[in-house]
């Protein structure tokens, strides 16, 4: 089936071969002509499915013959970069039908979007805390709205946005058509869905598994061997874009320091930057000035990366359905990916769930030649905080609910708080193959 079938508006479908876009995706076939029809969506979809392109056309679609000047879609998504990345859906799909489409959301100046509004938009990708702003200072006008797009209904759902979500609903006009767009569908879900949805349409692709093209592995390593065995495996591996996930910011931090340190272009990405910053380190994965970007799951919400070639789980995620939305990252649309997971002892009840919710065993794979074998330092410090200065001692005694906690810990001596880096040197020099040192993103 070729897009020609659908029968777009020939603006939009120029937007489409313009994309390159040839054979439509699953869910684009599902989703398009359903949305074409004007009925409610209930989309079952990860991010690397095409589901933005598969509400983004049919929206456009309709849109493209009818008044501007009013904003008539509304897309509500979870984070900024997500935002952005639907806008940017949007704008290139779009670009001969010249509707207008902006984003709206907090963290930047409030004054251009005002600006943006009154001028006209007929699109409008907004996250929910600011777009509530616009709505209670009245910038904003939704009086005509044909069309809303929840997307990411259940990362919105995790990140608390529900009490927001529900609050705007209640101010948009009541006929519309909806779509809401979510990986998986936890009760709360369910429940929005069956209170916002009329007579909806499920569509569903892959039943949330990771898409096919991508081949996992699994390295078990011993917790304090995880970075020398990152810095193995990146020697090793042929690797376009690398996304590395931790399970903390502070973890997150270092190894895109550590990785600096060995050579490589890489960036951290985490919820303290700001948006510059963040926007800084986005962009610049994007482009290739960074080749890696170490991200929590929080911070790399949204991330579209499209020729990501690798995601390496440096810590295990917490759930399976945060495993099969970080390896959603690689293998998107037609790109093939690799997926690896460093896992210790301790990792074994996650792996075993994730691997019945995959209904596979992964591969369990050791890189030849490393030392699995190094002993862990006598106090484990891999990441440990550097060690408070010892505070002057008070000459008189404070009274006792101001005294400081005591632990009967001696403050560690500065050496063993220092990470434990294997002094593992790329074979073929990562600095030579990335030659320009990019400023960091942070
Ligand atoms: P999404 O799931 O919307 O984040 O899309 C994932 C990636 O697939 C994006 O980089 C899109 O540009 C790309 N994409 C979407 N639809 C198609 C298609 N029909 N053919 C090729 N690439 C596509």
């Amino acid at each position: 089936m070729k897009f020609q079938e659908f029968k777009l508006h020939p603006q939009v479908a120029a937007g489409v071969s313009a994309a390159g876009y040839t054979t439509p995706t699953p869910i684009q076939l599902q989703a398009i002509p359903i949305v074409m029809e004007g009925r409610d969506v209930m989309g079952l979809a990860q991010t690397g499915t095409g589901k933005t392109a598969a509400f983004a056309l049919p929206i456009l679609h309709r849109l493209a013959t009818a008044p501007r000047g009013k904003v008539r879609a509304l897309i509500i998504a979870p984070t900024r970069e997500l935002a952005e990345q639907i806008n940017d859906s949007f704008r290139q799909l779009g670009k001969q039908t010249r509707l207008k489409s902006i984003t709206v959301y907090g963290g930047v100046n409030v004054n251009p979007q005002i600006k943006q509004l009154k001028e006209g938009v007929e699109i409008v990708v907004a996250c929910p805390g600011r777009l509530l702003d616009h709505m209670s200072q009245g910038t904003i006008d939704l009086s005509h709205l044909e069309l809303l797009v929840l997307d990411e209904a259940d990362q919105m759902f995790d990140m608390g946005f529900l009490p927001d979500i529900r609050r705007i609903l209640k101010q948009l006009p009541a006929k519309r058509q909806t779509l809401l767009f979510s990986a998986t569908m936890p009760p709360d879900i369910r429940a929005l869905a069956s209170d916002i949805l009329v007579d909806p349409v499920t569509v569903q692709v892959g039943n949330t598994a990771p898409p096919v093209t991508v081949s996992h592995a699994l390295y078990p390593v011993a917790q304090h061997l995880k970075t020398a065995l990152l810095l193995e495996l990146l020697k090793h591996t042929d690797t376009e874009s690398v996304l590395v996930f931790t399970k903390t910011k502070h973890r997150a931090k270092r190894i895109g320091e550590q990785l600096e340190k060995a050579g490589y272009t890489a960036a951290s990405l985490q919820g303290n930057l700001s948006q510059n910053r963040r926007q800084q380190a986005l962009d610049g994965f994007r482009n290739g000035t960074f080749q890696i970007l170490v991200a929590t799951d929080i911070a790399a919400r949204g991330i579209d990366v499209s020729q990501i070639s690798h995601v390496i789980n440096y810590d295990i995620p917490d759930t399976p359905e945060a495993y099969v939305h970080r390896i959603g990252r690689t293998g998107r649309a037609a790109k093939s990916g690799d997926a690896f997971t460093m896992v210790t002892a301790e990792d074994d009840q996650m792996v075993r769930t994730i691997e019945k919710k995959l209904g596979a065993t992964l591969e369990r794979r050791k890189v030849t030649g490393f030392d699995y074998t190094v002993a862990a330092p006598q106090k484990d410090q891999e990441f440990a905080r550097p060690p408070r200065q010892p505070q002057p001692r008070r000459k008189t005694a404070a009274p006792k609910q101001a005294q400081p906690q005591t632990t009967g810990h001696k403050p560690a001596a500065a050496g063993t708080a220092q990470p434990h880096v294997r002094p593992a040197k790329p074979a073929s020099a990562p600095a030579a193959r990335h030659p320009r040192r990019a400023p960091r993103a942070r």
